[in-house]
């Protein structure tokens, strides 16, 4: 009997374990199609400035409007893109098509500089030449380099710091700013922010969420912004959704945020109208 039941859970085990596989394999070749016929979008989540409280820039996120399960988030497919290595050639996508966006927005706007932030995986980072597809997008699109930013999570700056460094070096040679990404949440160290050339904190949002609930919280937070402030770093809070949240953030000197409060992550013609017609950010 116990040998049954144990078998019975097995073959249900099994069964999970093919069709989460094949669910995988389907979703692979899904998005690699999906990359060559143009069913991935950029959706726009503004950057505010704290004492201006005007959108300065943008970061970029990816989805994927795929043609019978609807919007899918990036949690669900970049994984997979960074399994099978197709996060390099829909790496290469996103850069470019924020890019090309950036320069569109500001040309409209007479102009107007505008920041585009973009999210960069390890395994994009890792390729040798990394720094050369970087440099031929802003070549292509004729995106100013001072004016993209790539974010990348702790993770980077920890492994194999050799490589690391030489190609975080090569990137800021381009004269682009480097953010780290869901600061707080990783391991890395004092020794190594002051070693790499980071120009910005972006404080996760699991910080953000528990402002003026947790004590704690509340003196990481405001540690993080001294720290950012002390290394001559900016600092952009992420996920803000609410005025007490915005309000701690600014008394502790926080140069920038991002967060539903002011808005979600919104398709390009929405963002467009918030950069051009000037955004109404709630105060
Ligand atoms: P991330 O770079 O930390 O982006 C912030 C995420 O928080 C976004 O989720 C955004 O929609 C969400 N968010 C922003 N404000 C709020 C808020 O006030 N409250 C809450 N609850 N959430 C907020 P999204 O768009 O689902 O992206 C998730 C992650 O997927 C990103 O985290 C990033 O790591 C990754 N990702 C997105 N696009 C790309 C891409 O083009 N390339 C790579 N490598 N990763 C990407
Ligand atoms: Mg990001
Ligand atoms: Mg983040
Ligand atoms: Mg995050």
């Amino acid at each position: 009997h116990a040998k049954s039941a144990g078998g019975g859970v097995f073959a249900g085990y099994r069964a999970r374990m093919r069709d989460g596989l094949i669910e995988r394999l389907e979703l692979e070749s899904d998005l690699r199609a999906a990359l060559e016929r143009g069913d991935l979008r950029l959706h726009y989540q503004p950057t505010v400035d704290l004492a201006t409280h005007e959108v300065v820039g943008f970061e970029a996120l990816a989805r994927w409007s795929h043609p019978t399960r609807g919007m899918i988030n990036p949690i669900e497919f970049i994984p997979i893109a960074e399994a099978t290595g197709l996060i390099v050639p829909l790496g290469r996508w996103v850069l470019h098509e924020a890019c090309r966006q950036a320069v569109a927005w500001s040309e409209a706007a007479g102009g107007r500089p505008l920041k585009m932030s973009v999210n960069v995986s390890v395994r994009q980072f890792d390729q040798p030449e990394f720094a050369e597809t970087v440099a031929a997008v802003l070549a292509e699109t004729g995106m100013p380099a001072d004016r993209l930013c790539l974010e990348m999570t702790e993770s980077v700056l920890m492994t194999d710091t050799e490589a690391n460094l030489e190609q975080l070096v090569r990137l800021k040679a381009l004269g682009l700013t480097l953010a780290i990404d869901d600061f707080g949440t990783g391991y890395s160290s004092l020794a190594y922010l002051r070693r790499f050339p980071v120009d910005t904190l972006k404080i996760d949002r699991s910080f953000v969420e528990r402002l003026g609930v947790l004590d704690d919280d509340t003196a990481l937070t405001d540690t993080i912004v001294r720290l950012g402030r002390s290394l001559g770093m900016a600092t952009v809070a992420e996920g803000i959704e609410e005025f007490g949240q915005l309000a701690a953030l600014r008394e502790m000197g926080c140069g920038y945020a991002q967060g539903y409060y002011f808005s979600r992550p919104v398709p390009a013609a929405e963002a467009g109208r918030l950069f051009l017609e000037g955004a109404d950010i709630p105060a």
